[in-house]
């Protein structure tokens, strides 16, 4: 195949980098600074940066393999056409029968490799609106985000080198899927644009969080920081808390402290430790920190019990206020003449094209009819009054008070948070034109929870898809104009005809085909969400466990909810946010002074940013 090996041999020659460790004893025993559990998305990412500072000492477990020579993962064009997911680098996971998909279970995939997900996903690079920001360590990664774009930033970005028609029918001017979005990179992503792809333009390989942040990382930095991969972290420890102490009548009660992590090679291989004199980050992703913490006995008491592991936290929110961008698409036969992209094709042009996106507000969903908004608005707002999502008070008020900012984020000025996202997707087989509708503001919630106490069981998620009534009704506003998109747009000219699967036509029963196909976007994310302990959440503004020193949590997990964008692109920023936190605390602690550089506000009624969209109004 001319696209891959044939012109790329280096691929399956690519040296290990020097960080990465060849057997658990360099790390197992040992004492580091920070040791990272995932080295993912964001867990790469925070140990290239936690490495910069001479002296200090990173330690990265990841449970999957190195994954250098893998061409699946570096041939961008097997992303689409012969990817990783369902491989050996990939978790595998599914979430439990879903109520409101018709009792089907969804595939949940995951990179199990060095870069996690960033080595297996579809290669957009999605920055997020300003506005959309529940939190200020959010809003400051959406900036990150847009510079990295702007200015060059360590992850390797590109557009496209050519554009094929229907790309360029689906950002017409007037007569394109939607308006053309003005800024996308710039705090505004409403509208259609073509996306970048996290792709490295010289080499045409993948860009992850390994090739971003370890692979550059020079020999003689390379000392300060240990990979392992192929090994488990099945438990964090923790020194002895507080509250077990025999004099504590009279002694103020210290919250438990992280000291290190327990794991292993296999169920089977002896579980080893290593320790952590400043802090352990979990950086396993949506699915797998929660569980962790679970299996380290924080999260919730009742359902800690029911695995017979001893609390250290009842910390209700862990697993809880889990959500995904649930998605649906239609399939349409394209005409001959259509000029699809194909594998055999050069590397410039087979590389991308599934870049074009269009974010969609519900005002401009609703064609901007006042009163159908407000009736939308309403209702939404009395099914979420109404709708329990489980665990205990905290995690109900926290549910109540995120769905209302998100209410207020979806008809918010000038720039209201995206409700559905639609994807263009060109590189089916069989000369098929899909469009994909995915839904950006989701209001239902699901959790992640133990299925059993043995860390490498697979935990129960329940994604909650579509049991909040108002996603339906978004997603099935959302599949209209993906019908429209194929008889009413510049892209109808490439169109023979609409696929009709499975009996069911989404024309004349959206409902009963959203519930028939609908699955993931592939972003979970919120299971350990950045809120006040009192509203469920997990970490504070700062990323750390509520009512435990010295750990954190930086990755998918810690989004009190659900932003409009893809995911990769505002997870490297939220660990460039991290990083610099946790380097200002460890220079705070060693002078004395208080850590409260940089902002901390954890999720709030959006106030901050109705003063700002008030300035931009004006
Ligand atoms: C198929 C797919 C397509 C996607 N497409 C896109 C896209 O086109 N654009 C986009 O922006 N986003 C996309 N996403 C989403 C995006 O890639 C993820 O949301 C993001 O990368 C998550 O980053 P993370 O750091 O939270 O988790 P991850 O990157 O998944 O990292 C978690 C890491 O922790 C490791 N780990 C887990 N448990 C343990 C343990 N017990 N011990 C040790 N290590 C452990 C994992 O193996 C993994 O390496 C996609 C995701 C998938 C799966």
């Amino acid at each position: 195949d001319s696209c891959t090996s044939a012109q790329r041999p280096w691929i399956k020659h690519t040296p290990k980098h020097t960080s990465i460790c060849d057997s658990y004893a360099d790390v197992a025993d040992h004492t580091f600074d920070y040791v990272i559990v995932g080295g993912g998305t964001a867990g790469l990412a925070l140990a290239g940066r936690l490495s910069e500072d001479e002296g200090v000492s990173v330690a990265v477990i990841e449970a999957g393999d190195a994954g250098y020579g893998v061409e699946k993962l570096a041939v961008p064009q097997d992303a689409y056409y012969d990817s990783a997911v369902g491989s050996s680098l990939d978790w595998s996971f599914s979430t439990a029968s879903q109520a409101g998909l018709d009792g089907r279970t969804v595939a949940w995939p995951r990179g199990k490799v060095l870069g996690g997900s960033s080595a297996i996903n579809g290669l957009y690079y999605v920055s997020q609106n300003y506005m959309g920001q529940p939190v200020a360590a959010l809003q400051k990664a959406t900036a990150f985000a847009s510079e990295t774009l702007a200015r060059g930033g360590p992850v390797c970005l590109s557009y496209p080198a050519h554009t094929y028609r229907a790309v360029r029918d689906w950002v017409a001017n007037d007569t394109g899927v939607a308006p053309r979005a003005e800024a996308p990179y710039d705090g505004d992503n409403l509208g259609a644009f073509v996306a970048a792809s996290t792709i490295d333009a010289q080499s045409w390989t993948r860009a992850t969080s390994r090739t971003a942040y370890l692979d550059p990382i020079s020999a003689e930095r390379s000392g300060r920081l240990r990979v392992l991969p192929n090994q488990h972290v099945t438990r964090v420890l923790f020194s002895s808390s507080g509250k077990d102490s025999k004099d504590k009548q009279q002694q103020p009660q210290q919250p438990p402290r992280a000291t290190g992590v327990e794991f292993a090679a296999s169920k089977d291989a002896p579980r080893v430790t290593v320790t952590a004199q400043r802090e352990v980050i979990l950086a396993a992703g949506a699915v797998s920190s929660p569980q962790i913490l679970q299996l380290s006995g924080i999260g919730a008491a009742d359902q800690l019990a029911k695995h017979n592991i001893s609390t250290v936290k009842d910390l209700p929110g862990v697993g809880q206020h889990l959500q995904d961008h649930v998605s649906t698409k239609v399939s349409y036969k394209a005409k001959p003449d259509a000029h699809l992209p194909h594998r055999s094709e050069n590397l410039h042009t087979a590389s991308y094209v599934d870049g074009a996106v269009a974010y969609l507000s519900l005002p401009e969903l609703l064609a901007y009819d006042e009163s159908k908004i407000q009736s939308f608005i309403d209702d939404a707002r009395n099914t979420s009054q109404k709708h329990v999502v489980g665990g205990n008070n905290a995690v109900q008020t926290g549910y109540e008070r995120t769905s209302s900012v998100l209410l207020d984020k979806l008809t918010w000025g000038k720039r209201p948070k995206g409700a559905v996202e639609l994807l263009l997707g060109t590189m089916q087989p069989n000369h098929v034109i899909e469009v994909q509708v995915a839904l950006q503001s989701p209001l239902s919630r699901g959790n992640v929870f133990l299925a059993s106490s043995d860390p490498f069981d697979k935990p129960h998620i329940d994604a909650g898809y579509l049991s909040h009534a108002s996603d339906l009704k978004l997603l099935v506003l959302g599949l209209q104009r993906a019908l429209e998109a194929g008889s009413d747009s510049a892209l109808a000219q490439r169109i023979e005809s609409l696929i009709e699967g499975d009996n069911v036509d989404p024309r004349s029963d959206a409902e009963a085909y959203i519930r028939k196909t609908a699955g993931t976007e592939y972003h979970p994310s919120s299971s350990c969400a950045m809120m006040d302990e009192s509203l469920g959440g997990v970490v504070d503004g700062r990323f750390r466990v509520h009512g435990i020193d010295g750990l954190r949590v930086v990755d998918a997990s810690v989004v009190p909810y659900a932003l409009s964008s893809h995911l990769a692109a505002e997870v490297y920023a939220l660990a460039e946010v991290a990083a610099d936190l946790i380097k200002h605390d460890h220079r705070s602690a060693e002078t004395g002074e208080g850590d409260e550089g940089g902002d901390d506000e954890d999720c709030d009624d959006g106030e901050d940013e109705g003063e700002d969209e008030g300035e931009d109004e004006e």
